[in-house]
């Protein structure tokens, strides 16, 4: 029997709301201290080329202006996991310049570790590490005061840096 969705949902020191960065997003409901192992992006696993056909799906659905967010995560260069199938809610865990957590591979399961303290109420936030490729597309709502606007790849931020200096 399938467990109610709202279970599957719950988590001992997380909960899931509304975020200001975008969509919903993921909140310490107790302290959390630096290195903590807090929870397991889980999902399908998928290869590449399937992670490829998904993604020129859920692009058809946006452009009919459907909801079509994105929970896939590049698990190596052969497989991703995609959240939206039997996802934990590590899935909803947004994009920071200034992330707290940041994704470890155990094998060959991903978990996201806390890299400080979180506080009570405070939103979970990794480094999607984005390519600079796609920069343009990726605009970060995450409001810290090291945000440069775009979703990309720490190492890679001074890029776009650069490129909007020169536009402005
Ligand atoms: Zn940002």
């Amino acid at each position: 029997m399938k467990s109610p969705r709202s279970k599957k949902n719950q988590h001992p020191c997380l909960e899931v709301r509304n975020s200001k960065i975008h969509g919903r997003g993921v909140y310490a409901r107790l302290l959390i201290p630096p290195r903590t192992q807090i929870i397991e992006y889980t999902g399908e696993k998928i290869t590449h080329a399937e992670s490829d056909r998904r993604e020129l799906l859920r692009q058809k659905k946006k452009s009919k202006g459907k909801r079509s967010d994105i929970y896939q995560f590049e698990l190596d260069d052969k497989w991703y996991i995609d959240g939206s199938k039997n996802g934990s809610i590590a899935r909803f865990i947004n994009h920071s310049c200034e992330a707290n957590c940041t994704p470890h591979l155990r094998g060959n399961r991903i978990w996201f570790f806390s890299n400080r303290t979180i506080q009570v109420g405070e939103e979970l936030s990794i480094d999607y590490g984005f390519d600079f490729a796609v920069w343009e597309e990726n605009p970060c709502r995450c409001g810290t005061s090291s945000c440069i606007g775009y979703i990309v790849r720490k190492n890679i931020r001074w890029r776009v840096k650069k490129k909007l200096q020169k536009t402005t």
